[in-house]
């Protein structure tokens, strides 16, 4: 007998409150879950699935640009943008109903609003207050803007999903995922669009022949990439919005996205009080097993700001779940974990960079093509693929896949399973390929480049 009104109380109904919640009332187990905002979360609402959508739109650009190069005629194609949103938002409405419907459908208690935490055992929801046996954090992040003067003036990735119209000139701030992407996405839909980043290339992490390689393919296309580039302040003039950079010009835009980051959601869920432990950057520390320094209290996905991923979210939320109400361990391998941008053209990247292997193993080789995909030899693009692969050569075994060209995120999922499975280069060696494929490429790479 427990005086507990739940067994679990999920806070936040996102990629991984969700999934956690639904899987453990399948179980049998008692849960209720509260959502401040949108079903669905981030990824759902101003995340993977908008930003997908707005890829597509984007791709058209190239498509109608390459069908001249097959023969079609097409008249000055234009573009709507009121149309893409209000398309859009109706996808988002549907999925944010389907989700809420999983919930109910659960036997889930769904409540609507702020939860914040009021003891180890207690959460309150407005005046509600609830006894919970244990408590699930799956709270996300929100993105992030550096505290420079003028930053009241910027719009962050969740503006670019409701924007009233596409400005005429835009700048991005930042050099990762969502710059790389919104740039892309952008330009595509006809926007003057210029890219500032600090460092020296894009996408820190990412192999650095992918990092060269996709600034290259950007450019040939129009985006115009300033690397080296911090910006130091913003002011609203008669022509737009001016951003001074270190170099001598100021950068002026209709429209500044500040793409720097994002911070985990941890205010106001009242976890100093209660002395939860969080890193420097507000994160919520968590042992392997999803549990804080609290026992009863867990946390899981963005909110611990470590690979923030939907499917990682999700995996976590799923051994969570084993773990605590079943027999069936499921933990997370966090090793090899994929991943794609999706770009113009697109990055799909699973396993080691080639610094990172030269650095664990002492001799790899590198496999690598650079061709112009079969499609582009009529579409008059001029854009090329780059494919890599790292390995290590005393095991064979293949440490790393790399990929930029057309549709790299699905053709690298399935690289991903073989990475898994411990494939060694022969493996793919003595792979059939799929002609005429682009992917064929990664199963006739030879010889390796001259080390
Ligand atoms: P979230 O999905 O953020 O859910 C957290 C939920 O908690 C939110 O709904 C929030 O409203 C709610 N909440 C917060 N505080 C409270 C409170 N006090 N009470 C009640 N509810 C609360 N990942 C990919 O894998 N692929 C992609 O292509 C991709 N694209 C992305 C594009 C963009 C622009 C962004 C911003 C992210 C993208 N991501 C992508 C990352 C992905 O969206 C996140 O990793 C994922 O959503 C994390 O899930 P989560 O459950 O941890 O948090
Ligand atoms: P990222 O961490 O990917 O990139 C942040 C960028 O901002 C980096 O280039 C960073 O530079 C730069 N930056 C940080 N601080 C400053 C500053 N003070 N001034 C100028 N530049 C700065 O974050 P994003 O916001 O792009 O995306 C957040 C996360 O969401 C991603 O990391 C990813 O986990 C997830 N996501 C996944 C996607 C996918 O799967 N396709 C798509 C979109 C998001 P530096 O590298 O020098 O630190």
């Amino acid at each position: 007998m427990t005086d507990y009104d739940v067994d679990l109380f999920v806070i936040g109904a996102g990629s991984g409150g969700v999934r956690a919640a639904r899987m453990a009332a399948g179980l049998g187990v008692k849960v209720a879950i509260a959502e401040n905002r949108h079903f669905g979360g981030t990824c759902v609402n101003v995340g993977c699935v908008p930003k997908k959508l707005f890829v597509y739109a984007s791709h058209f650009r190239d498509d109608f640009a390459a069908a001249q190069g097959f023969g079609w005629s097409i008249a000055d194609p234009q573009f709507n943008w009121s149309q893409l949103l209000a398309q859009k938002n109706r996808e988002i409405d549907r999925l944010q109903g389907v989700y809420q419907d999983l919930l109910n459908n659960s036997g889930v208690l769904v409540i609507k609003g702020p939860a914040r935490l009021v003891d180890a055992h207690t959460v309150a929801v407005g005046e509600q207050v609830y006894r919970c046996e244990r408590i699930l954090i799956a709270t996300g992040g929100r993105p992030w803007v550096p505290a420079i003067p003028g930053r009241e003036w910027v719009a962050t990735s969740n503006e670019m999903f409701a924007l009233d119209k596409l400005p005429e000139r835009l700048l991005i701030v930042g050099g990762g995922y969502i710059a790389v992407e919104f740039a892309g996405i952008m330009h595509g839909l006809g926007v003057k669009t210029t890219l500032c980043y600090r460092g020296n290339q894009l996408l820190r992490g990412f192999d650095d022949d992918i990092r060269a390689f996709i600034a290259q393919e950007m450019r040939k296309k129009g985006i115009d990439i300033r690397l080296n580039t911090q910006i130091s302040g913003i002011e609203k003039t008669d022509q737009g919005l001016s951003a001074r950079t270190g170099h001598e010009q100021s950068i002026t835009a209709d429209l500044i996205l500040y793409a720097t980051g994002r911070k985990p959601n941890t205010a106001d869920l009242g976890l100093e009080s209660l002395g939860v432990a969080l890193d420097v950057n507000g994160a919520i520390k968590v042992n392997q097993h999803y549990q804080t320094n609290i026992p009863s209290i867990y946390a899981l996905g963005d909110v611990t700001n470590r690979f923030n991923l939907t499917p990682v979210a999700t995996a976590e939320a799923m051994a969570l779940v084993n773990r605590l109400y079943t027999d069936q361990a499921t933990p997370v391998d966090y090793d090899n974990i994929p991943t794609a941008v999706f770009s113009r053209p697109n990055i799909g990247t699973v396993g080691l960079t080639e610094a990172e292997a030269g650095k664990r193993h002492p001799e790899i080789d590198i496999y690598k093509s650079v061709f112009t995909p079969m499609k582009h030899t009529l579409s008059g693009l001029g854009e090329k693929s780059l494919m890599k692969m790292v390995v290590d050569r005393g095991s064979g075994k293949v440490l790393g896949v790399h990929m930029v060209g057309a549709d790299a995120g699905e053709i690298i999922q399935g690289m991903a399973i073989a990475i898994r499975a411990g494939a060694t280069k022969a493996t793919f060696d003595s792979t059939i390929g799929i002609h005429p494929t682009a992917a064929e490429e990664f199963v006739t790479m030879r010889k390796p480049v001259d080390g």
